[in-house]
């Protein structure tokens, strides 16, 4: 087996191994809903906004919300998000306005050095391999800081700081490109204006190495079946989960 997957694709399958094999594999259905193409808008600025400033371009907030409502509004054709009509479109909007601003005035304050932005990563697990990105990496006085954005209004609590996937990727990847563990690891919550750090070190990859081995095995197996929970209600393929048997 030769698969590339994606830290989505990973969450994806723990949720519903056979959602995942519709949406993602056999990509029946890939639009987004309103929560997730959100997120999705917003970093996309979240990048543009850091990309200039690496360049040195500290853009304005003007700027910053016209990057915004071009991705939002499809003219940059990113993303297929499925929303109830102009409203919730709007409402969306100044929703992700109020995030991009918090963030932008939180980086007017910060002293820091930008090293990378959305830095790609692949890590082989064998035959397999999960890539990814790296969202941001700053060079700050403690020295070289992870930091991720959440957008979501599900409490970062510390159950989900210990195990969030995401991170330990990144930690993993950091430790092979830069030959040393990050320094730190910091969560923006742009809804909350939160920051949250988080810890890694090389005894916690050990649950996503097991994580990974296993989606793995039931891969190569062909064990794809149905996760029925509260989700189901906003899954775009229930009507195939249905017939499934
Ligand atoms: S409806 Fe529920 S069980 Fe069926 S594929 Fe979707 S998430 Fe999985």
């Amino acid at each position: 087996m030769n698969a590339v997957i994606t830290l989505s694709d990973l969450y994806e399958f723990k949720r519903c191994s056979l959602r995942y094999k519709l949406t993602k594999k056999d990509k029946l259905n890939t639009s987004l809903n309103a929560a997730d193409g959100l997120r999705e808008a917003v970093n996309s600025t979240i990048n543009y906004f850091y990309y200039n400033l690496q360049d040195g371009k500290f853009i304005t907030m003007g700027e910053l919300k016209e990057k915004f409502s071009s991705i939002w509004y499809g003219e940059m054709d990113l993303y297929d998000i499925k929303l109830n009509g102009d409203r919730e479109k709007r409402t969306r909007e100044l929703e992700a306005f109020k995030m991009l601003q918090q963030m932008y005035r939180k980086e007017q304050r910060s002293e820091s050095d930008i090293v990378a932005v959305n830095l790609d990563f692949r890590i082989p697990f064998g035959d397999f391999a999960i890539q990814d990105k790296i969202p941001l990496i700053r060079k700050t006085l403690q020295g070289y800081e992870i930091v991720n954005f959440k957008t979501g209004k599900q409490k970062y609590d510390e159950f989900w700081q210990r195990t969030d996937m995401g991170i330990t990727l990144q930690a993993i990847a950091f430790d092979s490109m830069f030959k040393k563990i990050a320094d730190s690891f910091c969560i923006e919550n742009i809804r909350t204006s939160k920051t949250i750090y988080v810890e890694r070190a090389r005894k916690d990859y050990q649950r996503l190495y097991k994580s990974v081995k296993m989606m793995k095995t039931a891969m190569s197996q062909g064990w794809y079946y149905p996760n029925e929970s509260f989700m189901c209600s906003s899954c775009p393929v229930k009507d195939l989960c249905m017939e499934w048997r």
